[in-house]
């Protein structure tokens, strides 16, 4: 018996999505427009009525973030060396420093003692990245904001529709950067978006993403401030619109097979596996195990490959950000943030998205397991 291959990640996308994204083809608005609007005003309502300006990707929101927080050269921002390379690269395009703090093992979020210990006179921002199943503890992270006068950059890419006491990350806090690229909760094909304070910052962002095009009242234009070409098209909105409105059946969806990989997961030597499923409303991306490489002969490649030959996709996210060659340029080297580079060393990422069934995760555990035990020592 063949069975169909199971890539690690894919988008959920209906007929009615398709259809929606073929009229505004044809309507021939395809560029950003009237469904821009409505996918900006969807996602304000999501989030309690905060403003959200969409973008073409969480990257160019991290890039706006940045400016709205006014960082620049010889300023230092805090982040976990254990996030997507993204936030790291828009750091230092803005010319400030990125200041790596070590995570915790299991939950993989940023250690506020750290953050607390790296701060300096010219620390400006803090940036931590929510990775599924958990969240920093929001309460203790914006405490020591306010105390120290710090912006909150949450990279939040992978967490639409997470919540932290009932409410969703992004309707409170400062600058909530999401991505809706196809592997993430939901997909505009690429796409992003930034929740912000208030319309002040929501008009900058729009500057920010056009050009830094604003319009005056005679009908010219002026720019105040160096923007980009970041506006999303029609084509994607309309896209991202069908999908939020799907939001959180995907999300219930992701829980019901996480459960049933918490459940059915019995491979030997033990993996460390993610936080447990807790009645928290965090949302489930990725589920992603720690390999016990030292007690496997196997390395991470091989395991990879043999998971491969049995049809199903590994991803690996994320490489210890403070240990690429662009890190290393700045300073940093092996040693320093044990658990980020623990798990850069022996992450994976199982196969997790809408469309999977229980039958299919069953298959994913019986692989893994199969593997594991071949690649014991
Ligand atoms: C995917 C991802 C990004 C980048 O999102 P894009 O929309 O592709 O720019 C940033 N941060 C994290 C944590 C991510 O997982």
């Amino acid at each position: 018996m063949s069975e169909a291959y199971l890539p690690f990640a894919r988008p959920a996308i209906d007929e009615a999505m398709i259809v929606g994204v073929a009229d505004v083809l044809r309507s021939k608005w395809i560029a950003s427009g009237p469904h821009v609007l409505a996918f900006e005003r969807a996602l304000a309502d999501y989030h309690g009525g905060r403003p959200v300006r969409v973008m073409t990707s969480a990257t160019a929101a991290l890039e706006i973030a940045l400016r709205l927080a006014d960082v620049g050269s010889g300023d230092e921002v805090i982040i976990s060396a254990q996030t997507f390379f993204a936030a790291v690269n828009a750091i230092v395009r803005a010319g400030a420093k990125p200041v790596f703090v070590d995570c915790d093992l299991v939950t993989r979020s940023i250690d506020l003692a750290q953050v607390e210990a790296a701060l300096s006179p010219r620390t400006k921002a803090v940036v931590p990245t929510h990775f599924p199943g958990a969240l920093v503890d929001m309460d203790a992270l914006y405490a020591l904001a306010r105390r120290h006068g710090l912006r909150v950059i949450e990279d939040a890419a992978l967490a639409l529709g997470s919540r932290w006491k009932g409410r969703p990350v992004g309707s409170f806090g400062d600058l909530v950067a999401f991505s809706f690229h196809p592997n993430k909760n939901i997909t505009s094909i690429e796409g992003g978006a930034l929740a912000v304070n208030d319309e002040r910052e929501a008009r900058r962002v729009e500057a920010l993403r056009f050009h830094g095009i604003v319009r005056l009242p005679d009908g010219t234009r002026d720019v105040e401030e160096a923007g980009g070409k970041f506006n999303l098209p029609d084509v994607n909105a309309k896209l991202g619109l069908a999908q939020l409105a799907r939001l959180d059946e995907f999300l219930a969806q992701r829980r019901r097979l996480v459960a049933h990989y918490f459940a059915h997961w019995r491979a030997e030597p033990a993996c460390l596996l993610p936080p447990p499923l807790a009645d928290n409303g965090c949302s489930w991306n990725m589920f992603c195990v720690l390999l016990p490489l030292s007690r496997l002969r196997i390395t991470r490649k091989q395991f990879i490959d043999a998971m491969h030959a049995r049809g199903i996709g590994i991803g690996i996210s994320y490489e210890a950000a403070h240990l690429t060659t662009l890190g290393r340029r700045l300073g940093y080297r092996e040693g320093q943030f044990p658990h980020a580079e623990r798990i850069g060393r022996e992450t994976v990422t199982l196969p997790l998205y809408v469309d999977m069934s229980t039958a299919d995760v069953e298959r994913v555990c019986a692989a893994a397991a199969e593997v594991l035990a071949q690649g014991a020592r």
